[in-house]
């Protein structure tokens, strides 16, 4: 434990099995302009689990997951007068950027080179950072947002990564114009995000998928327009050319030649999800049609404020399903098979971290 640090208790990933157990280690000690965060609820991401597995190969064990942070405010340090002990604020998938580069002084800080991650990332002083699968946060005032209050705490913890990295993309691009048509790949915890935000925004909303059992809440609960298996070929080649927009939100290796087809002339696809395995894009599948593709990460700190304001507003939360940190090794399976209705959110703050699963 660092000499001096704050005693911290989560729970931490050891090894390529992903298998979380619960993990003691320090904080640094609360300085200026930082603010001290009690976890309430943490969400699990399908990054967290990319990363526990070393899917990415990019794992720096021990692992402390999650950057889908909901927590109160327990002690500020000088110089922070934007939030005060008591505020509900949440943390997401960045906790520091270098400020100096031409990302950072445009506002997408969320594309500086020297990005410090919540989770598994490298602080400015070295140490591995540790995520919000664990009693307390530090972080400095600038990477902290408000929580609405009208937000449940727990359905607002999957807006942190989950909702900021499809409501900024489809700020960006022009997918929130009411009557465009747009397509989410994959309902998950983006995908059901993509949804909702897309309804607020008065959008014509159609879900591809590949679990045909999803299509009654998608049309009935979410209030998506319209659902596609994105293996069947008829209905595929039904609605080709018909959709201004795309959100592939698809956590695994899956052909983009299809989804590429439902696009209108010079439609928009913006991909987010991110399989470890490449995506193949052949040249005519954009020449045609002048179709266009870009990536996305997350969103800018002023884009996570702007969505959970908006989600406040339009009484937008995840659909979540909490458990306690004993749960977190089964949710993890059940997340990996595909068997979430839509987000797992660990209520850390009503878990005994410090019991075994
Ligand atoms: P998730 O809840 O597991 O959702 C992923 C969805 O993908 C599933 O619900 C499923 O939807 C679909 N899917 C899964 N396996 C599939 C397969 N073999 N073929 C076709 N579809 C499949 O995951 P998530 O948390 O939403 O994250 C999704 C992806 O986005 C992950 O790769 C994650 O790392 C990435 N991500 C990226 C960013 C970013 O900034 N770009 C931020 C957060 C997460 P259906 O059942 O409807 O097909
Ligand atoms: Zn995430």
């Amino acid at each position: 434990m660092e000499q001096g640090g704050k005693p911290v208790l989560g729970w931490a990933a050891k090894d390529t099995s992903g298998h979380l157990s619960p993990y003691r280690f320090s904080r640094r000690v609360q300085r200026d302009g930082d603010v001290t965060i009690k976890v309430l609820f943490c969400g699990i991401c399908h990054t967290d689990l990319h990363v526990i597995k070393n899917e990415w190969g990019n794992a720096m064990y021990p692992v402390v997951p999650g950057h889908e942070v909901v927590g109160v405010v327990t002690d500020v340090g000088t110089g922070v007068t934007k939030f005060k002990a008591g505020d509900t604020v949440g943390v997401g998938y960045f906790v520091d950027s270098c400020g100096a580069c031409e990302s950072c002084g445009t506002g997408h800080e969320n594309y500086c080179p020297n990005l410090v991650l919540a989770s598994n990332g490298v602080d400015s002083d070295g140490a591995t950072t540790k995520g919000g699968f664990s009693d307390v946060v530090v972080v400095s005032k600038d990477y902290v947002v408000r929580v609405p209050e009208s937000l449940p705490p727990d359905g607002a913890a999957p807006l942190l990564c989950a909702g900021v990295t499809v409501y900024s993309p489809m700020m960006q691009y022009g997918l929130n114009e009411p009557g465009k048509h747009l397509g989410v790949v994959g309902l998950g915890g983006l995908g059901h995000m993509a949804v909702k935000f897309g309804k607020a925004f008065g959008m014509t909303v159609t879900v591809i998928s590949s679990s045909p059992g999803k299509r009654e809440e998608a049309l009935g609960r979410l209030g998506a327009d319209s659902f596609l298996v994105s293996h069947d070929a008829a209905q595929m080649k039904a609605a080709a050319g018909s959709m201004d927009g795309i959100i592939d939100t698809v956590s695994a290796g899956h052909q983009i030649v299809p989804l590429l087809e439902l696009l209108k002339p010079m439609g928009q696809m913006v991909v987010v999800g991110a399989p470890s395995k490449p995506l193949e894009l052949p040249a005519y599948a954009i020449i045609a049609g002048g179709k266009r593709v870009a990536g996305n990460g997350v969103g800018s700190i002023a884009d996570c404020q702007a969505m959970l304001d908006f989600a406040g507003e339009h009484g937008i939360a995840a659909d979540v399903e909490v458990v306690g940190m004993d749960y977190v090794n089964t949710a993890i399976q059940r997340l990996e098979r595909n068997d979430v209705r839509y987000r797992f959110v660990v209520d850390v703050a009503g878990s005994q971290l410090d019991a075994t699963a």
